[in-house]
């Protein structure tokens, strides 16, 4: 899905529904009995005939979690009780252009949900729950971003009480062995990728030392939960 000029024609209606569609879908994911031409050829269908549809459904998908999420519901409320009055107009659902997030938060344009990159209710759910910890701790700590270990702090609470790091997840990626360690391995790793992005930050190494040195305090920091339960 580069930017080059895109000349190809999009299948026929039988070949972007239902089996058909779904076969391919499942072959250019696993990438099994799939040549280079049809992989270029359902990149093509799904930004001419999918990708149009995927705006509509990250706000249904949305309010959905705004109405029935636990976890988001939580966030929202504890976020009105520092003083400020979030609703849906500050979670904005657009096509972000890029796959190294699906989502960010602005302080002073709220919560942005890429609409190309959620995959469904559970991934958005998580992806708004992380915003959501980063709007918080914003609020509460007064977060300054070109500090990294303010940063850093946040980003270990967001992967950590967002439920991106559930164990379940984790052992589906890496396997069965070790998933005690694993919980705390992808939230370290999630936030030195983020930290690593910060331009204030030099590089990987710089990153993966200041998320060591706050480590400790902030994922022992669970506010607003009482504990992390997943
Ligand atoms: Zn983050």
């Amino acid at each position: 899905m580069s930017g080059e000029k895109d000349q190809m024609t999009t299948s026929p209606p039988e070949k972007l529904q239902g089996f058909e569609w779904w076969r391919r879908s499942l072959q250019y994911r696993t990438g099994l009995g799939l040549s280079a031409q049809e992989a270029k050829q359902f990149e093509h269908d799904w930004l001419a005939t999918k990708k149009p549809l995927l705006n509509n459904a990250a706000e249904e998908y949305r309010d959905w979690v705004l109405r029935y999420s636990p976890t988001v519901r939580f966030m929202m409320d504890h976020i009105r009780k520092l003083g400020f009055d979030i609703s849906s107009k500050h979670i904005v659902c657009e096509p972000c252009g890029d796959n190294l997030k699906s989502g960010g938060f602005h302080e002073s344009e709220g919560i942005l949900l890429c609409s190309d990159q959620i995959r469904d209710k559970w991934h958005l759910e998580d992806t708004l729950a992380h915003e959501l910890v980063h709007m918080y701790d914003y609020i509460k700590f007064d977060v300054n971003l070109k500090n990294l270990k303010h940063h850093a702090c946040t980003e270990i609470r967001a992967s950590m009480l967002s439920g991106e790091c559930r164990v379940m997840n984790e052992i589906q990626k890496t396997g069965l062995s070790n998933f005690g360690e694993k919980f705390q391995l992808c939230i370290k790793r999630r936030a030195v990728l983020s930290v690593t992005a910060n331009p204030y930050c030099a590089n990987k190494e710089e990153a993966e030392k200041v998320v060591n040195s706050v480590w400790q305090s902030c994922f022992n920091d669970t506010r607003p939960f009482e504990r992390v339960y997943r």
